[in-house]
């Protein structure tokens, strides 16, 4: 607006001038803003339409030129200045002295708000518009009030929330994400990162992967990645969910999203994705990962090469479980589990099934010939002895061994033939490895036949002891009877008590049999005429039932068999626990006055030190020696040497398994007093002792070698 001395026009132009100043006053009518026009004396001028609205002002304030101070003088008796900003009070306060401030804002009494701005003018007078700005302020501040809001969420969210260019910069990072990457500010980060898929992803290619995804389906959600952090380079996972922000031309602008450390939520999932595959004694895998990995070796195999399965089985386990307890258990399977990988190749996969039995698989073989040697490695290793809860214990292996393709070409299958082959180990003495053959299949169901048979065997009457003659060459008497245990079956008649004791051990079944055989023993021996003395057969499961020692003295007592004429054999595999109980156990048996005899003397592991560490009355040579002596020096000669032992110690030595009158002979040569075999008679029932007896003692043949 320029400055136009309307007041003082000419009077010629008076007439153009009223059209002029009519028309100026329309438009000034026109506009929105109050404007006001005051000259060099402080009057009003020109004022247009919105003004008296704006400010309130009656027609009669604003008519006919009034000062500005008068219309001032009427707001501040109204009260218009009750909500003046500070500086517009102390220009009113101060008898307006202080120049009044060109721009201002002001409040009005019915509390709109005015923008009050001044133009001067160079004769001195000033043009002042106000503009009603209320509405205006109002947006302005819930702008933002909003701003402020959203930026809280953004930056006081606990989860981390960003922007970032497909090129892998870094836009917007809130507080949260800052932290989690490591940095001390957003302005440190956004300057430090240049490159994300290398500078963040431990695995590049997940940046890939997730562009791929943001590409085709423009969102991620629960992207899980392991990312560096800055500074310490610590690993942390993440889980990501984002959005692809896509510019005019559709392109992907940028993306956000949200990032969460996920890394206690990873770690839980991969430890029960670890518990599921693994066993968590021994960190093997365990038969679900096993039978998978097996599964993808069979598939691999071919080309003349196959995959081998072994099936191990502790030998004795149970009981060291049994009498050292479960902790030393445990500790056994950890250290056999140690051995065992330690023997095996990388690309060998060692797994632990359950209880005491593992397995092995073998990738990439050429033939039975390097399985047997992987197999004879593992028996070795697993065979030297264990130091478990402080103490020595010898534990040996079985394997059993399947081939595919061959034996089976699905995993179950494999595993189960060569569980099959692992029985079949067990039977054949343990401590060794059988491959699978498809006969052994029917041995595995007569197995399991015998299993529930036998539980019925005892209360129906099934079992049956025979006595078996230990004869004295010397005094050229029978000494002793073995009580040897019979089962008739009903169907498959006789069954040896080499199928069935083993079972009744892993059964538990023995000590009930056990116990059986030894009441039906004495009771029968001590109602035989003469002193012969007894001896019965016990299992290391028998030890450990806490009744044996009860169970010996009823027997006892109920047969009135004086306890010097019994005699009880145990094997070796009681004494390789070497365990406290078992000792005292033995003690309380010899303190009763009852003899202890060591069977099945020379194949065990370390025969000679048992005699050392504890006192037995008797030494049973084992009758593969007496049988392999005629034709073996080897053989021959630890049988001499067992005699001279014998001899030294004070303790009777009995040859087992005598079956020729030559073997008599030659033990008989070498200072042999004890034989007990075919020679001189197999076991007979009860009924067929004394006769047995008679015609031993009185065998003129006898007398004549003797
Ligand atoms: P063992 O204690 O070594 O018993 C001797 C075995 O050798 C008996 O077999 C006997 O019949 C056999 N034998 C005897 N003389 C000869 C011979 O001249 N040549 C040959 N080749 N063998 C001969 P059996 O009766 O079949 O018993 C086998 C095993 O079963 C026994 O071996 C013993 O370990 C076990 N057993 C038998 N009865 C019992 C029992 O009541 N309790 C326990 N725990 N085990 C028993
Ligand atoms: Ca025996
Ligand atoms: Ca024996």
């Amino acid at each position: 607006m320029t400055p136009v001395a309307l007041v003082d026009a000419p009077a010629a132009m008076a007439a153009s001038v009223d059209r002029m100043r009519a028309a100026l006053q329309a438009t000034l009518d026109s506009v929105e803003e109050g404007i006001i026009m005051v000259d060099p004396h402080g009057r009003v001028v020109v004022a247009n339409r919105s003004i008296a609205g704006m400010l309130d002002l009656p027609p009669e304030v604003l008519a006919g030129n009034p000062t500005m101070d008068s219309i001032i003088a009427f707001q501040q008796q109204r009260g218009d200045f009750a909500r003046a900003c500070p500086s517009q009070r102390r220009w009113l306060d101060g008898s307006r002295n202080v120049p009044s401030p060109d721009n201002y804002e002001r409040a009005t009494a019915d509390g709109r708000l005015l923008e009050v701005r001044t133009r001067r003018l160079p004769d001195g007078g000033y043009v002042r518009t106000y503009a009603d700005v209320t509405e205006q302020r109002a947006a302005e501040r819930s702008i933002r009030a909003a701003e402020a809001d959203y930026r809280g969420l953004f930056e006081n969210a606990v989860i981390g929330i960003y922007r970032s260019t497909p090129d892998g910069r870094q836009l917007r990072a809130n507080r949260a994400l800052v932290a989690l990457n490591g940095y001390e500010s957003e302005a440190e980060m956004l300057a430090s990162v240049n490159d994300i898929a290398s500078e963040w992803y431990v695995d590049p290619a997940r940046r890939a992967e997730f562009k791929r995804l943001m590409e085709r389906d423009g969102q991620v959600t629960d992207f899980v990645s392991e990312i560096y952090r800055h500074k310490s380079r610590d690993r942390i996972w993440i889980s990501e969910n984002a959005w692809a922000v896509r510019g005019a031309d559709g392109s992907v602008a940028y993306y956000e999203g949200t990032v969460q450390d996920a890394s206690a939520r990873v770690q839980a999932e991969r430890r029960i994705d670890y518990l599921a595959h693994h066993d968590t004694l021994t960190g093997l895998p365990n038969r679900i990962l096993v039978t998978s990995a097996l599964e993808q070796a069979v598939a691999e195999a071919g080309h003349g090469q196959s995959v081998a399965v072994l099936c191990l089985d502790l030998d004795r386990f149970k009981e060291v479980n049994d009498t050292l307890g479960h902790a030393a258990g445990d500790q056994l399977l950890q250290q056999a589990a140690v051995r065992l990988r330690a023997v095996l190749g990388p690309n060998d996969l060692a797994a632990r099934l359950g209880g005491d039995e593992f397995a092995v698989i073998l990738r990439n073989v050429l033939g039975q010939g390097s399985v047997r040697q992987a197999a004879q490695a593992i028996v070795r290793s697993l065979s030297r002895p264990y130091n478990v809860a402080g103490q020595r214990v010898v534990v040996g292996v079985s394997i059993g061994i399947a081939l595919a393709p061959g034996d089976a070409d699905n995993p179950n299958e494999l595993l189960r033939n060569a569980d099959i082959a692992l029985y079949r180990a067990k039977a054949e003495g343990r401590g060794t490895h059988r491959f699978f053959e498809s006969a052994m299949d029917a041995r595995v169901q007569f197995r399991r036949t015998i299993e529930t048979d036998l539980r019925r065997a005892l209360a129906f009457g099934q079992l049956d002891i025979h006595y078996q003659p230990i004869f004295d060459l010397g005094e050229r008497r029978v000494s002793t009877l073995e009580a040897l245990l019979r089962w008739r079956h009903p169907t498959r008649g006789s069954i040896s008590p080499v199928d069935f004791i083993p079972v009744a051990e892993e059964t538990g079944l023995i000590v009930p049999i056990g116990e059986w055989a030894l009441r039906e023993a004495t009771a029968a021996v001590a109602r035989l005429p003469g002193d012969v003395a007894l001896a019965v057969n016990l299992s290391p499961a028998q030890f450990r039932s806490r009744s044996l020692l009860a169970t010996i003295v009823n027997a006892l007592a109920t047969s009135r068999l004086p306890a010097h004429r019994l005699e009880l054999e145990i094997t070796e595999t009681l004494l390789m626990l070497e365990d406290a109980d078992t000792h005292r156990a033995m003690e309380d048996i010899r303190a009763l006055g009852v003899k202890l005899a060591l069977d099945d003397f020379g194949i065990g592991y370390s025969s000679l030190s048992y005699l050392q560490r504890f006192r037995f009355d008797k030494i049973k040579i084992d009758r593969s020696f007496i049988q392999k002596a005629a034709g073996d020096d080897a053989s021959a000669a630890i049988v001499r040497a067992i005699i001279g032992l014998g001899r030294d110690l004070g303790i009777v030595v009995v040859a087992e398994g005598v079956e020729t009158t030559a073997q008599i002979r030659a033990l008989q040569a070498q200072g042999c007093r004890w034989v007990q075999g075919w020679a001189l008679g197999k076991a007979t029932d009860i009924a067929g002792v004394d006769p047995a007896i008679r015609r031993l003692e009185g065998r003129p043949a006898w007398r004549a070698s003797a």
